[in-house]
């Protein structure tokens, strides 16, 4: 992605947290009535902001990386729910537009500019976190197109779809291609989940639909990150804040019979708080060493992403998990915004790579062993 300018960077920077304070008002509807938050969406894409993430040479903004994940962390902020499913739509735009051959490129750029939404489908039912190395095999079809008879599982924003990017392996092979939505694709609703109730991250099945040689993707051009991977430790990193501002301001509000002081005058909570302060700082840090990398084409980015990735999960969860102890019962309750951080922050651990992958990967590579 080339660099914007700064004026070009901070624009979109304005914009994103201009549309994070209104997702934010809404944010505890989108969990209530785990409805996939269509408005949010339709702003996001209407700002421009869907096309900014494309380099300018494929018609985009070309914004920085940088700038990217500031973007993700800003609507996760306001909506987890709505950056999770942005994250996954400009992840598989991105990818359908860059790796298509020349026309289907123009095809998905031109829908992406008319609004049409994308979805990532990678994960499948038997082991969502090996989604590089799917094991459903493609089906060879006489007129040189394959079938996909099988299933992928929490595909966020699915039922609102137009396209897919789906893996599948031919010949051993990962193989990507783009999939338009047609009457083989099925959804399940599988999605009554703890958080990120608005993601809406069904069961797709794909009951014998058509991948046509004409959509199959080619392997990545140039050394190219992914959207997904560098957008995921801000998601985390983006609950962790909206986490940590609720409870500061609760900690300050909230006054003690006992004392006649605020909360926070407690010396347990100021010891808390300054813990939850620093380690916040250091994964944003290490979140935005991972973009700088990114942005420079670095072949550390993906031991980078694995590190940045693992340190926002967990303090998202530690910051969500403070929030209840300083909220105290009603904190337990929905009167209060800390059970809905609390239920939100765990799915970045969950997602690919798992916390527990993460550290195996680290950890090997630390140790020298395995591969
Ligand atoms: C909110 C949310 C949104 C999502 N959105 C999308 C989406 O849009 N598109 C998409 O494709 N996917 C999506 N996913 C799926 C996600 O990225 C992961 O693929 C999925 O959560 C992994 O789930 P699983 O049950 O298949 O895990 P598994 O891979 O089965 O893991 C289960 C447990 O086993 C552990 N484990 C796995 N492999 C190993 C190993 N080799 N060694 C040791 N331990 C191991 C894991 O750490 C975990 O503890 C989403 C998930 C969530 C929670």
């Amino acid at each position: 992605m080339s660099k914007g300018t700064d004026k070009t960077d901070s624009y979109w920077l304005g914009i994103a947290g201009d549309l994070s304070a209104e997702f934010a008002k809404k944010a505890a509807d989108v969990d209530r009535m785990g409805e996939l938050p269509k408005e949010n969406l339709i702003a996001l894409s209407e700002s421009g902001l869907d096309l900014a993430i494309l380099p300018k040479e494929w018609g985009g903004g070309g914004i920085s990386y940088r700038t990217y994940g500031k973007i993700v962390f800003a609507i996760a902020r306001g909506c987890p729910a709505t950056a999770c499913i942005w994250l996954m739509h400009t992840g598989a735009a991105e990818g359908l537009v860059m790796l298509s051959s020349p026309e289907r490129s123009r095809y998905y750029l031109e829908e992406l500019k008319r609004g049409k939404r994308f979805a990532s489908a990678l994960s499948e039912p038997a082991s969502g976190n090996l989604f590089l190395s799917p094991v459903q095999e493609a089906i060879p079809l006489p007129d040189g197109d394959w079938k996909l008879e099988g299933a992928k599982r929490f595909v966020s924003g699915s039922e609102w779809a137009d396209y897919f990017i789906v893996n599948i392996g031919i010949e051993g092979k990962t193989t990507f291609f783009g999939v338009e939505r047609d009457d083989s694709v099925v959804i399940h609703d599988i999605w009554d989940s703890l958080g990120m109730r608005g993601t809406r991250s069904q069961l797709i099945g794909f009951n014998g639909t058509r991948l046509k040689k004409e959509n199959r993707c080619g392997e990545a051009l140039r050394a190219r990150q992914g959207l997904i991977a560098l957008g995921l430790p801000w998601l985390s990193l983006g609950i962790a804040q909206s986490a940590y501002d609720a409870m500061r301001a609760h900690a300050e509000k909230k006054m003690l019979p006992s004392t006649g002081l605020p909360l926070g005058h407690a010396q347990w909570v100021q010891v808390e708080v300054a813990q939850a302060y620093v380690k916040l700082k250091a994964a944003k840090l290490l979140a935005e060493d991972l973009l700088r990398l990114a942005d420079e084409h670095s072949e550390e980015t993906n031991r980078a992403g694995l590190e940045a990735k693992l340190m926002a999960n967990q303090v998202a969860k530690e910051i969500a998990d403070l929030g209840i102890r300083v909220g105290g019962g009603l904190a337990y309750t929905k009167a209060l915004p800390f059970e809905r951080h609390l239920r939100d922050a765990q799915a970045g651990g969950l997602m690919a790579y798992s916390s527990e992958l993460c550290q195996i990967h680290i950890g090997q590579s630390e140790l020298r062993v395995g591969k």
